[in-house]
């Protein structure tokens, strides 16, 4: 079984543990930077990203992620986790001059869309076929798999992706805006995919970054 963290200072890290364990990962929260030790990857979710970035500063811990993922390791960042991924944030007085990751060539801005009351749920299109591997939906509980290239997505005080840099791909758009982005084995969202009982987001990023389980440590094996 594939163990993949989930950074754990701030914000959805429940919801995300239990999509992944749902789809036969075993989870490990990352809060300091020794728990980043023999990851197959890490999701960075969705929360506040002023907070986190305080939370971690003086830590390294950012620091430590980006070099993983500079090594290669795959990463999902959902709302604040896609703020902290990107490589430029429109605002950066927003961020107080925090240190973030980085690592995503994308411009997002903070809060683009207003605040509490401009938050919703609304579906968006997928740009790519959404996978539907045998051994990803070999856990319980929140394998739905979409037929129709659509997904809901849960936005809440969401980020825009302004730019989007030549090597990133777009997996999901809203109104015709990019709202889920991947370059290489890194996808970032705008919205939160772990509030919704559809893990399509886990499973793209699970699929394309090649976290499958293997027949022989799957939990359930393949029929
Ligand atoms: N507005 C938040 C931020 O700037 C992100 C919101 C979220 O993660 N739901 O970090």
């Amino acid at each position: 079984m594939v163990t993949v963290g989930v950074l754990a200072l701030q914000g959805a890290v429940r919801e995300h543990e239990a999509v992944l364990a749902g789809l036969g990962c075993h989870t490990r929260r990352v809060r300091r930077t020794d728990d980043l030790d023999g990851l197959a990857g890490l999701v960075i979710p969705g929360g506040e990203s002023t907070a986190i970035a305080r939370l971690a500063r003086g830590s390294g811990l950012l620091g430590a992620v980006r070099a993983r993922i500079d090594a290669g390791m795959p990463a999902l960042g959902t709302c604040a986790g896609l703020i902290l991924l990107a490589d430029e944030v429109a605002d950066p007085a927003a961020l107080a001059g925090l240190p973030t990751v980085g690592g995503l060539d994308v411009t997002v801005r903070r809060n683009a869309f207003g605040g509490q009351l401009a938050s919703g749920e609304w579906d968006v299109d997928l740009t790519v076929p959404a996978t539907t591997d045998g051994q990803l939906a070999s856990g319980t509980g929140t394998g739905a798999d979409p037929t129709d290239g659509r997904m809901r997505g849960v936005f809440i005080r969401a980020p825009r992706i302004e730019r989007v840099g030549p090597g990133v791909e777009v997996l999901a758009v809203r109104d015709g805006e990019p709202v889920a982005v991947r370059q290489g084995p890194v996808v970032a969202c705008t919205f939160h995919p772990e509030l919704v009982p559809d893990a399509t987001l886990h499973r793209l990023w699970l699929a394309g970054a090649d976290l499958h389980d293997t027949p022989s440590n799957s939990p359930v094996a393949p029929s």
